[in-house]
């Protein structure tokens, strides 16, 4: 056994003692700590001031009841979260969730994820997430309002923009932003920056619905560039079909992708013509406003195949992008698609490959695109709409754009710079949990044991 694997297994032993019943959070841990302990093995300053030992503790953690009352009267209960995780480069900045499989350990998982997500932006912001075991799945507008004035009554405390900003993620987008600003605003009488994906008319930013997807599409442009290709003509595949895998299309559409799959937590469609520009609008007006199922698809464009439980991973492509959930891609999945021939892997969604299958990429040389590099683009526009409503300016989309393809290119670059291999290949994984570790960890060294 190697120094290296002692130190992170000792580690990881005492992480584990300490948080019982929480696989996610410490899937997470172990991820960015295998890519860390060498260079806190190099750096003396970092283990004599325990930098590891007080990243895994969250600096604050909130958990709050949500009662409301649903359409028929009944009353229903919810449990709510923050997770402030560390403030050691910036105010916390983080998402929320509605899944009806949020719990401690998802909580935890993401706010120690956007750390190091929220660090390679080199915007100055700390990592935090929140959300609820509530899904607004088939629940009507009105029960989502009452839901997001509930879950806002506990949090306004907590968030402020110099403090702890919230944002858009899984469950939660345009509609219940809004519902969770008006209370927002409401409470605390203040009409700032502390919520972002706001609506264009009342403080939002352009492009920030677009920004996490668009991200993640200019990040697979930087990765095929190094390798002088393109996205023109490439197969792609995508899981999920909600903001992140919509804009995601949209964009490798617009770079000449031929997009194939999308999918929900029912089924899967492979289109083998190709989802198109018209096509693509169809499907987010069926997600987005009338809140249908992905199968609906079939229906409207005979070429397509619709397959119930199913996922994108034994299609065969160049490009695959997982976009719906965390631990979505198995190693049975990684051994299809690296099978079928597939060249870049990269994670939309938060976490969405399990360990084995990030471990069989890299095994075959496969570029592999971890999510807390290559989604940032979310929390790059969200800190881009924090600049503009506290100059109370507003940037256009021109101008937005270039600044998120700016974003996007250093962290590409920050992930080369760390990331490279003796034999020329970058590993994207490490270069991202270093790239973004040094910075915080600096900043937990200036600032004393706090
Ligand atoms: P949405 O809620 O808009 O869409 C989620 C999509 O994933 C839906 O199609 C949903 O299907 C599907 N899905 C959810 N759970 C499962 C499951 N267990 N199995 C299969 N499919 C599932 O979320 P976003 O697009 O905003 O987020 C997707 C991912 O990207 C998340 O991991 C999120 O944390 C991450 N992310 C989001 C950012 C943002 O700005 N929005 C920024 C960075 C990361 P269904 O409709 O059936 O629920």
């Amino acid at each position: 056994m190697t120094m290296r694997t002692t130190t992170l297994d000792l580690i990881m032993g005492q992480v584990a003692v300490r948080n019982p019943g929480e696989p996610e959070f410490l899937q997470a841990v172990r991820e960015v700590f295998s890519s860390v302990v060498p260079v806190v093995e190099a750096n003396p300053v970092y283990r004599r001031m325990k930098v590891l030992e007080r990243l895994v503790e969250p600096e604050r953690v909130v958990i709050f009841r949500v009662p409301w009352v649903d359409d028929m009267g009944n009353i229903q209960v919810n449990r709510g979260y923050r997770v402030e995780m560390c403030s050691a480069i910036g105010p916390f900045q983080g998402g929320l969730r509605f899944h009806p499989s949020v719990n401690l350990s998802i909580m935890k998982f993401l706010a120690f994820e956007q750390v190091f997500r929220n660090s390679l932006t080199c915007l100055p912001l700390g990592g935090a997430k929140g959300g609820a075991d509530f899904d607004p799945k088939g629940k009507s507008d009105m029960e989502v309002m009452r839901f997001c004035q509930s879950f806002m009554s506990e949090l306004y405390r907590n968030i402020g923009s110099t403090v702890d900003v919230v944002t858009s993620g899984l469950g939660v987008s345009g509609r219940e932003i809004g519902y969770l600003f008006g209370m927002y605003k409401k409470l605390s009488g203040q009409f700032s920056g502390a919520i972002t994906n706001k609506g264009i008319g009342w403080g939002g930013s352009m492009l920030r619905p677009e920004a996490a997807g668009f991200g993640v599409i200019y990040f697979i442009e930087d990765m095929l560039k190094r390798m002088q290709d393109s996205l023109d003509s490439k197969r792609v595949v995508i899981s999920g079909s909600g903001n992140v895998a919509q804009h995601a299309a949209k964009k490798a559409i617009s770079l000449g992708a031929k997009v194939l799959t999308m999918s929900d937590s029912s089924g899967m469609i492979y289109d083998p013509d190709g989802i198109d520009d018209d096509k693509l609008d169809w499907i987010m007006e069926l997600k987005n406003l009338r809140r249908g199922r992905i199968s609906e698809y079939v229906k409207e464009f005979d070429t397509a195949e619709y397959t119930p439980g199913g996922t994108p991973w034994n299609v065969p492509c160049d490009i695959a992008i997982p976009a719906a959930t965390q631990n979505e891609l198995s190693l049975e999945d990684a051994k299809a698609l690296i099978q079928n021939g597939v060249a870049v892997v990269a994670e939309a969604a938060d976490m969405p490959c399990m360990p084995e299958a990030i471990y069989e990429f890299m095994r075959h040389r496969i570029l592999f695109a971890p999510s807390k590099a290559v989604n940032a683009g979310g929390v790059a526009a969200s800190g881009l709409e924090m600049s503009q409503n506290a100059s109370h300016e507003s940037w256009s989309l021109e101008e937005i754009d270039q600044r998120l393809r700016r974003i996007m290119q250093s962290i590409h670059q920050a992930c080369v710079r760390y990331g490279r291999s003796e034999d020329g290949f970058i590993n994207y994984v490490r270069g991202a949990n270093v790239a973004g570790f040094v910075k915080v960890a600096d900043a937990m060294v200036d600032q004393g044991i706090v």
